[in-house]
């Protein structure tokens, strides 16, 4: 039977994008679309849509167009939601007041609005007749949905939809108080109890997906079973237990848009051969004033997670034999301080802000790339510098264990800046003592399948186990 699935997200790119949750729901939305194409002739078809907030400024090439106006329980004003379908994926998008601005977090009520999000999302189902079988919720955002649904009157055509929540970090978790939320939502008081949606006084949004969903997952095997410790639980490590327990909790690897990250296309800094990858990184160190050296690059959002904190401690002894190129944005003091030695430490560059353009020339452009996370939930930018025959230097965690293999990066143990000058030096005497092999290594990174097609099959399989009973 073909099966019918909304994504619900905050972000979805080329929509809208802060961090990897976008590049997923840009890329398997679509993987599950082809695969279901090429299933169709056995009546496996699947239909994908995305659904999430309009925000003011929408990327991409194309506008919505309005779709239906519906009005949600509780709420005076009306709502919108406006439809773009493009390669076989329809996104569908809900223009709602407290989601006017360019911003897609970081304002002073974002719990509230995407409280409001939720509740919106199956009443603009209806208006648009869609009766899918699952609706798959990713992180905080969307989270509440499947205790809305579950608890709260919706719509008839979506009773007894599956519902499938993904954790893509576990960090994010949507604390609020409980009457504001049980007086938004008109979710019964007798949830909010710690076997419910109740966490340290507050209503949790993340572990109402956690709780209430019919399966739940995350995004790599490694970081599944690590969120049901406390090392790695964000204090939500008793439900994570139970989940697993129950045979609810499932690790599903992410994939990457491979033909978005292809080293031959690539829109900035394509190269066809090792040799041509000599002259991205040659044109690169020119256009950034930096000496021809051992080259390591950093793409990250600057949050303690990333653990740039380590590069700027190991930043004295990584400056003796490397370049080091940063590129990134978010917490303060490391902005500050990458700023301020970027006018002192002649190897040093470093890059504040989002700048897509220059990303891909770091990740075609240097010789090693760097992630010494404190966690990661799968992490992408390992995999993208793999693709362009970056070798990663990672920190043995989450999905950088489950994608970064010795023979080709280097993984190093702890989160501390002396673990991650084992890792650079490992890395170091690699490509300076033994340049065949170094060259062995790059060539094997970039034959990876990095392909959502895994990914995507896994989900829709867990649809079809769910959908089954
Ligand atoms: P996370 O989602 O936790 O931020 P990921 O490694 O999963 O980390 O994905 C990060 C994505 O965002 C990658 O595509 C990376 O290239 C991109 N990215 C992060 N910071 C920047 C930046 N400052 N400029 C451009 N792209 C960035």
């Amino acid at each position: 039977m073909p099966i019918s699935v909304i994504h619900v997200s905050s972000e979805v790119y080329p929509f809208s994008k802060t961090g990897g949750l976008a590049d997923v729901l840009g890329a398997l939305p679509l993987e599950q679309t082809k695969l279901g194409q090429a299933k169709l002739g056995q009546g496996e078809g699947a239909s994908m849509s995305v659904i999430s907030p309009w925000y003011a400024r929408l990327g991409g090439s194309l506008e919505p167009e309005g779709a239906a106006r519906f009005q949600v329980p509780g709420m005076l004003e009306s709502s919108e939601v406006g439809r773009i379908v493009q390669d076989g994926v329809t996104y569908l998008f809900i223009r709602q007041k407290g989601f006017e601005g360019p911003e897609l977090y970081g304002l002073t009520n974002d719990l509230e609005r995407f409280v409001f999000f939720c509740k919106a999302v199956p009443y603009a189902l209806e208006a648009l007749e869609l009766c899918p079988d699952v609706i798959h919720a990713h992180d905080w955002g969307s989270a509440l949905l499947a205790a809305l649904l579950r608890f709260t009157p919706v719509p008839p055509s979506l009773q007894g939809v599956k519902t499938v929540f993904t954790i893509h970090n576990l960090q994010y978790q949507g604390r609020w108080n409980p009457w504001d939320v049980l007086s938004w939502t008109g979710l019964p008081a007798s949830l909010v109890n710690p076997e419910g949606l109740e966490f340290f006084g507050d209503v949790n949004l993340l572990k109402a997906g956690i709780v209430y969903s019919d399966a739940v997952t995350t995004v790599s095997p490694t970081y599944a079973q690590e969120i049901t410790t406390p090392l790695f639980g964000e204090k939500l490590e008793g439900v994570l237990m139970r989940t697993q327990r129950e045979g609810r909790l499932y690790g599903i690897l992410n994939g990457l848009d491979m033909e978005r990250w292809n080293p031959r296309t690539d829109p900035y800094a394509p190269f066809d051969t090792l040799e041509d990858k000599v002259r991205v990184k040659r044109e690169l160190l020119r256009d950034l004033e930096l000496g021809d050296r051992p080259t390591l690059g950093l793409v990250s959002r600057f949050a303690e997670q990333k653990g740039v904190d380590l590069v700027i401690e190991a930043l004295g002894e990584l400056l003796e034999d490397w370049n080091v190129i940063v590129l990134g944005n978010g917490d303060i003091f490391p902005e500050r301080v990458l700023s301020l030695l970027s006018k002192y430490a002649p190897g040093l560059h470093f890059r504040q802000g989002y700048d897509e353009a220059l990303a891909h020339r770091i990740y075609s452009g240097v010789d090693a790339f760097l992630m010494p996370s404190r966690f990661e939930p799968c992490g992408l930018a390992q995999m993208i510098s793999m693709r362009y025959g970056t070798l990663p230097i990672a920190r043995d965690t989450g999905g950088l264990r489950d994608t970064v293999r010795p023979d080709i990066g280097f993984l190093f143990p702890e989160a501390t800046f002396a673990s991650l000058l084992e890792g650079t030096n490992a890395a170091l005497e690699v490509f300076t003592q033994r340049p065949q092999e170094w060259r062995s290594r790059m060539e094997a990174a970039m034959k990876l399948d990095w392909s959502w097609k895994k990914g995507a099959g896994e989900y829709l399989e867990l649809y079809r186990r769910l959908i089954a009973g």
